[in-house]
This record gives C-alpha cells, structure tokens and sequence, in this order.
C-alpha cells in the first residue's frame, strides 16, 4: 500500500497536487478539510459546530477529524493507497493515524512537505478566496489565523516524521508540472 500524507502550510498546493498523485496511483483522497466541508454543505451537527471554528481559522478538535479518518479507512477496505490531505494537523492526529493503520497491518509511507514562503501563501489564498466562495480564504486576518495555527499546532508533525526518516520536502513554487514531477520522484527513490 502507498500510504502518503502531503503536508504543508494552507495555500501550498496540497489539493492540486492531490488530484495529480490519486489518478497516478489510484489511490483514495481523504481531505479532512473537504470532508469537514461537506457536513457543513449537509447541515449535520457536526458540520454547523466545525464551522464556527474553520470560518475563525481555528483547527477544530482532534477528536473529531480522527473519528472521521477512522470511518473512512473502514469505508475503503480495499484501498491501493491513501493520500492524507490537511491531516495528520497535529502531533496527536499524527499518533492517532499510527496506532489506526496500525490496527490495519498498515503504515505511513512517506510524508511529502510542499514548501511555500509566508507572502507567497497569503497572495495565492486571497486569490483562491476570490471565487472559491470560501469564507476563511477571503479574509487577510482569518488567512493569518490559519498560518499562526499551521505554525504553532501543525509544523511540529513535520519532526514526527522526520523522526520516523519518512519526511520529504519538496519545493513549491514552479510549474504544477514541475512540482508533480519532484514528487514523484520522491516516491520510486
Ligand atoms: P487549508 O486550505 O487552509 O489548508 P483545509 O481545507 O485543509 O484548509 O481546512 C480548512 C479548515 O478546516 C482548517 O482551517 C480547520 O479549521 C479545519 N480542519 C481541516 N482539517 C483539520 C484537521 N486535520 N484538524 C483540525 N482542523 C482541521
């Protein structure tokens, strides 16, 4: 199995990049920000608490995007693969999705961190929030917020898969080609 979390700061790149890896490897997409979406777009209970957390660019609580992974690993049992998107999003979530896989006879392959600097980030995500109809993409104080949490919360996942020699970065400023082509060759080394 091909277990990848793609990781990065929001606006990386890391649902393009997605896209390109799941029609490559046919594996299965789960993003818990588009998962976390769609039960606001369902108005389930759920959703309507998440978004009072996502529209500030506050993460929501561990307990809940865990228990969502975990539902979709059981959906997908026949998997080639998973691409991890915008989770593992702390230490703990990344503890969480060991001991699930785990539990599977499965493990994290490889961890592949888009790199992007701070300016670069705000100016594709205010552009992105002109017609992504996201409300936490169009607001220059909520993009901070999210960098802020990436920062403090999210960046020390890197060093748990550093720690683990699974961790690979990856420059994320070129060609969508360029990018994809980096990644993938990360992947056969
Ligand atoms: P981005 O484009 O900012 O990387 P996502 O679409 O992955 O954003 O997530 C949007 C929001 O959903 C986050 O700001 C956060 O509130 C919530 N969220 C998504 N994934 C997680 C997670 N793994 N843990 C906690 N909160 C999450």
């Amino acid at each position: 199995m091909l277990n990848l979390v793609l990781f990065g700061p929001p606006g990386a790149g890391k649902g393009t990049q997605s896209e390109k890896l799941i029609s490559k490897y046919q594996l299965v997409h789960l993003s818990t920000g588009d998962i976390l979406r769609n039960e606001i777009s369902n108005g389930t209970a759920l959703g309507l608490e998440a978004k009072k957390l996502m529209d500030q660019g506050i993460l929501v609580p561990d307990e809940v995007v865990i228990g969502m992974i975990s539902n979709k690993l059981d959906a997908n049992k026949d998997a080639n693969g998973f691409i991890f998107d915008g989770f593992p999003r702390t230490v703990a979530q990344a503890e969480a999705l060991d001991s699930l896989l785990e539990s599977k006879s499965s493990s994290i392959t490889k961890m592949v961190a888009l790199e992007v600097e701070h300016d670069e980030l705000k100016k594709r995500l205010l552009l992105r929030g002109k017609d992504s109809g996201r409300p936490d993409d169009a607001n220059p104080e909520i993009i901070e917020k999210r960098i802020q949490e990436y920062l403090t919360k999210t960046a020390p996942v890197a060093e748990y898969y550093k720690a683990q020699s699974k961790f690979e970065a990856i420059n994320g400023i070129g060609s969508i080609e360029e990018i994809f082509d980096s990644i993938c060759n990360t992947l056969i080394s």
